[in-house]
């Protein structure tokens, strides 16, 4: 154990952060969090933090879950490891795939394992074009995506993902890939209603594909509530009529549950909340609430066949269904089931955490709306609720906020202009009572500073 000065040192001189501005923390260094525990975690100075954000989206069964904990020490100390490339397989592989199909959509039944959600998707767009070269249409390969969508860090993942500061990394997409503009009714819906708003959101859809031609477009792919881009929520009818339109043009449907997945929204899969029908389905995160890394894409029955026709799929990663991690997975999802958490959340502590940050959105001078579903939310910061005028990148409300909220004891996202929110499925409502008063105290804070 070193000292948090001697941490913060090493940290400036060997670690380089993901997403991270390494010159903006000069001086100041990083938080070293030590330990965790339910829903919290502690920093190196004994600051105890609520934990709005699950970790990364990810801690779905909250911290300190022994179960998980012996059902990793027991796999690695029988078989650590063994691969799934020899003709092998491991009792905690299929195990698992027998555990997922109970929980899964129906038809979801087939999985393919890998470590993260970025070469899930990665997966997903190698296994829809080899689809469709099987099904005898060896044009279908660009992918449809949306603006602000995340699907990942790899090359692939990033061009698929409707990040501009990411595309701007590496100067450009890799080619095949086309964005359409996000729903956001808040901010593009004005004249609508809600449901008209969703029908015209989607059919940007439509005319995406008749602009590239049917026979080139594999696969359209959305979270099923967007996440990292900042939280949005698709309006009534959207997702029903992207699904038409999919259906319409022969385009297979990918619904991305890396976040929604486990619970997040209500339902084990955001897909049931949205009556979404996927024929590819890439998870993460919540599948071993993080506790080891694994990831994974289930493929549908009804393209099941011609995959597995197309004789051996040349893909694969040494760790894809390492023997530990599914071993996690499966204690997991079992502890999900045994302590109801997925009913919990809706119908318990998802309507007590709305009410919260809606009375927390209507008293407030800088929040403009509450978005999200479930678990996961976004307080979106405004300079002026009736002009509904967001706050710039400049102003960096959203930063700002995030600080004063960790200095005073909850973690929360700043995502653009939004405060994000997706705290551990086992959050007490005393938990979300505290939750929301240190939201309110940062967003006070915030609006002191700007003057409103
Ligand atoms: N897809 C979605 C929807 C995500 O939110 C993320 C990560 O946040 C990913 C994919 C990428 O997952 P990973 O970070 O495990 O590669």
């Amino acid at each position: 154990v070193r000292s948090t000065q001697d941490y913060r040192a090493l940290d400036v001189a060997h670690h380089v952060h993901p997403f991270t501005d390494q010159k903006a923390l000069a001086g100041k260094g990083v938080r070293i969090i030590t330990r965790a525990e339910g829903a919290y975690v502690w920093d190196s100075d004994g600051n105890k933090i609520l934990d709005g954000m699950a970790g990364l989206w990810c801690v779905n069964v909250g911290y300190g879950r022994k179960e998980l904990v012996d059902a990793a020490t027991q796999q690695l100390q029988t078989l650590p490891y063994y691969n799934s490339f020899f003709q092998t397989s491991t009792p905690s592989q299929i195990e698992l795939g027998k555990v997922l199909a109970e929980v899964t959509p129906p038809g979801l039944k087939h999985f393919f394992y890998t470590n993260s959600g970025s070469e899930a998707n990665d997966t997903v767009i190698r296994l829809a074009r080899h689809y469709w070269r099987v099904k005898g249409k060896p044009t279908k390969r660009t992918f449809i995506a949306r603006n602000l969508g995340y699907h990942g860090s790899t090359l692939a993942a990033v061009s698929l993902g409707g990040m501009s500061h990411m595309h701007a990394l590496d100067g450009q997409l890799l080619p095949e890939f086309a964005h359409i503009a996000h729903p956001h009714y808040y901010t593009q819906g004005a004249g609508l209603s809600l449901e008209e708003y969703g029908l015209k959101a989607a059919r940007l859809l439509e005319e995406k594909i008749l602009e590239l031609g049917a026979d080139n477009v594999a696969a359209f792919i959305g979270e099923p509530v967007q996440g990292a881009g900042g939280v949005y929520e698709p309006p009534p009818g959207y997702w029903a009529e992207i699904q038409r339109i999919c259906r319409k043009y022969d385009v297979l449907v990918v619904a991305d549950e890396v976040i929604c997945g486990f619970g997040r929204t209500g339902q084990w899969f955001g897909s049931q909340t949205y009556g979404i029908d996927p024929d590819l389905m890439p998870m993460a995160k919540g599948l071993s609430s993080g506790y080891l890394p694994i990831a994974g894409v289930a493929i549908h029955d009804r393209i099941w066949k011609e995959i597995n026709e197309g004789g051996a799929l040349a893909h694969g990663y040494t760790y894809s269904g390492h023997p530990a991690s599914c071993a996690v997975a499966i204690a997991n999802i079992q502890l999900m089931r045994s302590e109801g958490l997925v009913e919990r959340v809706r119908e318990e502590i998802a309507p007590y955490f709305r009410k919260c940050l809606q009375e927390l959105a209507a008293s407030h001078p800088i929040v403009g709306e509450i978005r999200g579903v479930g678990l996961i939310a976004a307080i979106q910061l405004v300079k002026d609720k009736q002009s509904r005028e967001i706050f710039t990148t400049q102003d960096d409300a959203a930063n700002f906020c995030r600080d004063v909220a960790a200095n005073n004891g909850l973690i929360m996202r700043a995502v653009y202009q939004s405060m994000v929110l997706s705290p551990p499925l086992i959050i007490t409502k005393a938990q979300v009572d505290e939750l929301t008063e240190k939201a309110r105290k940062a967003l006070d804070e915030t609006a002191k500073k700007f003057g409103l």
